[in-house]
């Protein structure tokens, strides 16, 4: 990959100094400051792009996996059910279309005990 091209910035005060000439040796004189200034581009320009330019597949999917948590605490709702472990009379439930919408859905009781049921309607 060449700098050349890209265009260098004083270090001390950001003024525009002139196109790189890919000469790293070469030094640039500022004509506001009077700095001198390497003729390359800052390592954080290059890298800057990298996360965006590449995006990750797993990345990517792992995102779509907390939306989809996220969504599933969202629906969980509070019914009056009496748990059979420490017979409270109200359970957590949240309701899940299993397969095809013919075959009904499943239904997911919770109480606070850490007691589970299911039903299948
Ligand atoms: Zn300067
Ligand atoms: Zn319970």
């Amino acid at each position: 990959m060449s700098v050349i091209g890209s265009l260098i910035f004083c270090t001390d005060c950001g003024n525009l100094l002139r196109e790189s000439t890919g000469n790293a040796d070469a030094i640039l004189h500022c004509d506001v400051c009077g700095t001198r200034n390497k003729d390359t581009i800052p390592q954080t320009t290059v890298s800057e792009s990298k996360p965006s330019a590449f995006p990750s597949a797993l990345r990517a999917k792992r995102s779509a996996v907390q939306t989809l948590s996220a969504e599933d605490r969202k629906t969980e709702a509070i019914i009056d059910r009496t748990c059979n472990e420490c017979g409270r009379k109200e359970m957590f439930y949240t309701t899940v279309q299993l397969r095809s919408a013919d075959e009904g859905s499943t239904v997911f009781y919770r109480c606070v005990c850490g007691f589970k049921e299911t039903s299948n309607n």
